[in-house]
């Protein structure tokens, strides 16, 4: 697979690293990471590695930025994300307690690095929000005429406007269009 071709960007070498507090930070070009193009602006992580004698605990953030259509008016526009989360290393499966999966991780004690790759990568994508408006208080489109209310007013009469259909549409020709890519 050619998303695993710079893997090596996203690691923290372990190796001989003293216990305490280690400070990073990595910038990625989305497409190294596994990201599609819509993301824009290289990933931004800030990493905080706690490193004790039994177990590792991460602290990181993400930052970039993507382009997306505005689910009102479908014009592109860019934009900001922002996620975080944390993570427990340890080294054996004893230590993993009641923690949800998605919080801990059991490396080999032997083992050279840590990889954020794909923790970095499906956080970018978590922080993708669900509704995408171009502006808080976008127009969108008119139902009848498919004029971009932002930028002008058209004539058609309001009492038909049902923007909740043309929406709804609008979701079900982009899951249309993804499952259609989905395949090989
Ligand atoms: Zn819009
Ligand atoms: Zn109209």
């Amino acid at each position: 697979m050619v998303r695993s071709q710079h893997r090596d960007l996203l690691k923290i070498r372990i190796s001989g690293l003293s216990n305490g507090l280690h400070e990073y930070h990595f910038s990625s070009d989305p497409s190294d990471i596994g990201l599609g193009s819509n993301f824009t602006a290289p990933v931004e992580v800030n990493a905080a590695l706690d490193k004790s004698s039994r177990q590792m605990y991460l602290k990181a953030s993400v930052q970039t930025s993507g382009l997306f259509a505005c689910d009102r008016c479908v014009e592109e526009f860019e934009q900001l994300l922002e996620g975080s989360y944390s993570m427990l290393y340890v080294y054996n499966e004893y230590e993993l307690g009641n923690r949800e999966p998605a919080e801990v991780q059991v490396i080999n004690p032997d083992a050279v690095y840590i990889d954020l790759t794909e923790d970095v990568r499906q956080m970018t994508l978590l922080s993708v929000p669900l509704k995408l408006l171009c502006k808080e208080d976008c127009k969108g489109l008119c139902p009848q005429c498919g004029t971009n209310k932002n930028i002008r007013t058209c004539a058609c009469s309001e009492d038909h406007a049902d923007p909740h259909r043309e929406r709804d549409i609008r979701i079900i020709e982009q899951m249309n269009k993804e499952s259609s890519h989905a395949k090989p």
